[in-house]
């Protein structure tokens, strides 16, 4: 994808790779530039040297004037229409905006999320307590899963990992332990129970808050109070904030009771687990009193290897969290690759 900014004056691109592809000459201005890595791109397509005297004034604006539009009207229509037909299209469809002509609204949104489900290698969920003990017949991987090695997983490769080792490494694991025609474990009635009575609950919610009326307060906090540059102050305000919006759970409503093609409903169960994830995840960035990969705390900036070379477990019961850590795992599985200890970030 290609971003041609739009900020105050002049216009400059980011995002590795487009611009090449594109033949483009990419221009920019390292002061109005969105974020560290948006620069890193840039200056790897232009192959120039970093200066890091530009990240402070980088940070300013960012936090000054965020990005909300980019616009592409520095290309000719026929290379835009040939080479970059899916966001001329999407922008077209989802906001009515012809990308030859006017700038395209831009929102943060996630690219790859860090930490998840403790699991071994081999894709099996362990137990909280650290001791590595799998949970029988629970796996998790991808996205979902946190297997100790998320240095080795940024930026280029996000997937990668998942996919050509522990992808693998699950299923050779599932095929060992599932032996064909075994049925599936009884579940207990008590268990189906709790599902069914979630489920019934949110949707017969007869309370006169709208499930985006929510959602749109928690992606506010979320995106002001625990974005990439973080504080004591900005997280404390995300910890008490994010709150009052769970508190919204109570009178939440939703209007269609149907069961076929429920939007509203699936929208409504979708906000009560990001919720949750939502109060675990500003509680753990405020715990960590360090800077640390995207958690960049601008009152801790360096990183913490004695007290935060670990994991964030978190605990959540309703809006009640528990924070404890986990141990990262420092040696390698063979002696023919060693351990690379992280290393100060430098330029
Ligand atoms: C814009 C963007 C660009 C990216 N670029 C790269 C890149 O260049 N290189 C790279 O390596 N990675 C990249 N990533 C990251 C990579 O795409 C993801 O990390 C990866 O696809 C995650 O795979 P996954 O299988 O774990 O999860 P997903 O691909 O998210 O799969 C989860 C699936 O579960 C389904 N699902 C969700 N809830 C339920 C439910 N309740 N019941 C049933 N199904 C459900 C979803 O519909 C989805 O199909 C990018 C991500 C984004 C967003």
């Amino acid at each position: 994808m290609l971003f041609t900014v739009s900020t105050k004056d002049s216009p400059f691109f980011t995002e590795d790779c487009a611009a090449e592809k594109l033949g483009v000459k990419v221009e920019h201005d390292l002061r109005k530039a969105l974020n560290w890595c948006d620069v890193a791109n840039m200056l790897r397509v232009q192959n120039e040297r970093m200066d890091i005297s530009y990240f402070p004034s980088t940070r300013e604006y960012t936090q000054q004037f965020g990005l909300n539009k980019a616009i592409l009207d520095n290309l000719d229509k026929e290379i835009i229409e040939s080479r970059l037909p899916g966001i001329t299209d999407a922008a077209r469809l989802f906001a009515n905006v012809d990308v030859t002509k006017e700038p395209i609204p831009v929102v943060p949104t996630v690219h790859y999320n860090m930490g998840g489900i403790p699991t071994n290698y081999k894709g099996e969920v362990l137990t909280v307590n650290g001791s590595e003990k799998t949970v029988p017949g629970l796996m998790a991987i991808g996205e979902a899963a946190c297997v100790s090695v998320h240095g080795a997983n940024r930026l280029g490769s996000n997937s990668l990992i998942d996919l050509v080792v522990f992808g693998r490494a699950a299923a050779k694991r599932a095929a060992e332990l599932i032996k064909p025609g075994t049925p599936h474990e009884e579940i207990s009635e008590n268990e189906t129970q709790k599902c069914i009575d979630r489920f019934d609950k949110l949707r017969n919610a007869e309370g006169d808050t709208g499930t985006a009326e929510l959602r749109l307060a928690m992606q506010k906090t979320m995106q002001s109070k625990c974005a990439v540059f973080r504080t004591e102050k900005t997280l404390q305000e995300g910890v008490e904030e994010i709150r009052k919006t769970y508190d919204g759970l109570d009178s939440i409503s939703v209007k269609d009771k149907s069961l076929i093609f429920n939007t509203d409903l699936v929208e409504t169960l979708e906000f009560d687990n990001l919720i949750r994830q939502a109060v675990v995840t500003v509680d753990s960035a405020y715990n960590r009193k360090e800077s640390r990969g995207a958690h960049a705390r601008e009152d801790f900036p360096k990183r913490d290897d004695e007290k935060f070379m670990q994991h964030t477990l978190a605990w959540c019961d309703g809006k009640k969290t528990k924070i404890s850590y986990r141990e990262v795992h420092k040696s390698t599985l063979t002696n023919e690759v060693q351990y690379f200890p992280p290393q100060e970030r430098v330029y």
